[in-house]
């Protein structure tokens, strides 16, 4: 089972997406957030049918650059919103966080870090409780904030500047992969603590994305890819 995870669409098609999916047996595209660039919401129908259109599934989270009633646009235009929500499939199971810890840039769907903290511990807490340990998940937590202080978060200036509340999240939970974005000169794949791996796929115009081959419930092989290669 293939999931691909693209990021920072910002309103710009990436045809090489398009070609990618149509040779590649994809089962599902993760979309971690900023699909728009502050809207319009009608961007977001177009660019998903596309994706549907390739025979794969199409999950996403908003990002901070979408306007208000990114959810509903994402859900109508047949993907499925995952924001605050929990879902399995196939040998995985996804969380979803959009949105992101707050920027200099007042942007719209910016969240004090104490609260995506409270609301990412309450989304996994839940999971840990209804757990069949019987059944081994490659759990991903999808958000579009990265964790502080590793490599998704790093801006060209030098400077940590992720969320503090997920990286608290991911020690505590320890979740298998954390897929983020936000942060577009952040491209990398790194490991939190002894578990977790987390990859930023930068911006969809720079054709990066993140390629997750889960073979059962526990192995999984993850990597950066280029969508013009
Ligand atoms: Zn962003």
């Amino acid at each position: 089972m293939k999931f691909l995870a693209i990021s920072d669409v910002h309103g710009e098609d990436n045809e090489n997406l398009i070609t990618y999916l149509k040779n590649n047996d994809i089962d599902l595209v993760l979309i971690t957030g900023d699909i728009t660039n502050f809207g319009p919401l009608d961007f977001v129908d177009e660019f998903i049918s596309k994706i549907l259109g390739c025979d794969c599934d199409v999950m996403a989270v908003p990002g901070n650059c979408d306007p208000e009633g990114i959810c509903n646009a994402i859900n109508e235009s047949g993907a499925f919103c995952l924001h605050k929500n929990i879902v399995a499939y196939g040998d995985a199971v996804l969380f979803g966080y959009g949105g992101s810890n707050p920027t200099p840039f007042n942007t719209p769907g910016e969240i004090q870090d104490n609260k995506i903290y409270g609301e990412v511990y309450e989304l996994l807490a839940n999971y840990d409780y209804v757990e069949n340990k019987e059944v081994s998940k490659v759990k991903i937590l999808v958000t579009h904030a990265p964790p502080y202080n590793t490599c998704a978060d790093l801006t060209e200036s030098g400077d940590h500047v992720g969320s503090q509340g997920i990286l608290k999240s991911i020690h505590e939970f320890e979740p298998t992969i954390n897929i983020c974005g936000h942060i577009h000169e952040a491209k990398a794949l790194c490991k939190i603590g002894t578990v977790t791996d987390v990859a930023n796929p930068g911006m969809l115009k720079d054709n990066g994305a993140v390629l997750i081959d889960i073979e059962d419930g526990s192995n999984y092989e993850i990597s950066i890819i280029s969508l013009n290669e």
